[in-house]
């Protein structure tokens, strides 16, 4: 017996057809018009869309950074991404500083064992020895085909350009994808100090450590270098009009360059936003930071022009108001897990969270919650305001991740044979985003009060019902690690 989606419509990147589809085990065995029900389980999908499930290719679960570690785990980010109609995700596995690449992997297979939706591996190099340089090759058979670089965060995460150079060099022998985080550190950690020692340490400061200029310098110094290797690029969170032009450029002239921006960056700004009076602005700190109107406008130009293929969320999210209960002695026992269990015993306990940067802007975790409401507001302005296609949103959420990332079409796709990840979209169905009934584990959301039309009512992993309605069907232990393949295509 198999599942069969009777009277929707189906919307791929390419098309807009009604039809049936049928789902016999994992995958979907069939897509035409008048199936016949004979003996399968119905879902009557009138008035309905059909979508792939969709792909956030830019999660932090449990990321330990900034003096405490995100909310959101392979458990409750899970959920709430699929109540958001998303079905997989890649997370960034962080090297641990004088570590292999294998330490960090093991680390972050044990965070998903609790795994509720599907989910990959990028690589985050912090350390790079000659040995590390040698191991890279080898993630390939383990299915992880991407790597990360930080070209911010000095003294943290920040690599030389020497260092991408090689990294480079190794991944496009091996058909792997260099991701960056494009921001100059050297020249934000030179501003950084000067701000705070003028006095300047209220949250919107924080733009001013990181201008648009510093993201647009070392999105053009990784572009160069992946014309010069031949390596697949993309740079991820890309928020301003200095950086598109210079992907922009690259790609008239070539070079395998690509990228991706997030739902935070159509939406706030550092005027409007990190610039709130006393301390609310630090709930909008992410690096690079919030822009302005204007860099908004190119964005959504970019997207739909296809200079940028992607639409990710960063989601990194800490407590606005966290450090409650005695997080401090829990601290101690933290090794990559307990926080859980902490959280579990002691539903008043919080670990630390934006409060730890009072007084200092440069010491507020970066990062916020996003992962559930990505494909509803990117459907309510991108979608409902005219600026693209229904099939468009498809490429941009579902398909074009699984592309680039080596995953399609058995993800990103409804197709014969292509994993059962579907979402029943109810284009009808008004919501308003709250705090209130979001799923993530946080204490406030960046779209509060937003209206939106069109949201899942219900969701499918590899044939499997997750969501119905407001109800949680999945179970841990269900989502599955996706093995990726190397040599995807350049959008
Ligand atoms: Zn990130």
């Amino acid at each position: 017996m198999g599942t069969l989606f009777k009277n929707g419509t189906i919307i791929t990147a390419s098309d807009m057809v009604q039809a049936d589809l049928l789902v016999e085990g994992e995958v979907i065995t069939q897509i035409g018009r008048d199936l016949p029900v004979s003996g399968h389980l119905v879902v009557d999908c009138t008035n309905k869309y059909l979508m792939p499930g969709g792909i956030d290719v830019h999660t932090h679960l449990e990321l330990p950074f900034g003096g405490t570690v995100s909310n959101d785990d392979f458990d409750t980010g899970h959920k709430a991404a699929a109540f958001g109609g998303t079905t997989s995700h890649i997370d960034f596995v962080i090297q641990p500083k004088g570590g292999s690449l294998h330490d960090g992997l093991t680390a972050w297979r044990k965070k998903a064992a609790v795994a509720q939706i599907d989910y990959g591996f990028h690589l985050a190099v912090t350390d790079l020895r000659p040995e590390v340089l040698d191991e890279i090759p080898s993630l390939v058979a383990e299915g992880v085909t991407s790597l990360k670089l930080f070209m911010a965060y000095k003294n943290v995460f920040q690599i030389d350009d020497a260092t991408l150079y090689k990294t480079m060099q190794v991944a496009a022998a091996n058909g792997m994808i260099v991701m960056v985080h494009a921001e100059n550190g050297d020249v934000e950690a030179s501003l950084t100090p000067k701000l705070l020692a003028e006095g300047k340490t209220d949250p919107i400061y924080h733009s001013h450590s990181r201008p648009r200029e510093i993201e647009g310098e070392a999105t053009n110094r990784a572009a160069i270098m992946s014309g010069m290797t031949g390596c697949p690029l993309y740079v991820v969170h890309v928020t301003c009009e200095p950086a598109v032009e210079a992907i922009r450029r690259a790609r008239a002239i070539g070079y395998p360059v690509m990228g991706e921006s997030c739902t935070q960056y159509f939406f706030l700004t550092a005027e409007g936003d990190l610039g709130k009076p006393g301390f609310e602005g630090a709930k909008y700190i992410c690096s690079p930071p919030i822009r302005t109107e204007h860099d908004q406008a190119v964005l959504w130009q970019a997207v739909k022009d296809g200079t940028l293929q992607h639409v990710s969320t960063d989601h990194c999210n800490f407590w606005y108001e966290g450090g409650v209960g005695p997080w401090q002695d829990w601290a101690k026992q933290y090794n990559g897990g307990n926080w859980v269990e902490f959280e579990a015993q002691d539903p008043t306990y919080r670990r630390p969270g934006k409060e730890l940067g009072k007084g200092n802007f440069a010491k507020i975790p970066n990062g916020m919650p996003g992962l559930e409401e990505r494909m509803m507001v990117m459907w309510e302005h991108g979608v409902n305001s005219g600026r693209f296609s229904p099939q468009h949103f498809v490429e941009v959420m579902c398909t074009n991740p699984a592309k680039i990332f080596g995953m399609y079409p058995k993800k990103g796709a409804l197709t014969i044979g292509a994993d059962a990840d579907i979402v029943v979209w109810d284009p009808n169905l008004k919501h308003t985003l709250s705090v209130s009934n979001t799923h993530m584990r946080t204490d406030y959301i960046v779209y509060e009060g937003m209206e939106i039309t069109g949201k899942p009512v219900q969701v499918y992993l590899r044939g499997q019902k997750v969501v119905d309605g407001d109800e949680w069907l999945g179970s841990n232990g269900s989502g599955k690690f996706i093995h990726r393949h190397p040599h995807a295509p350049v959008l």
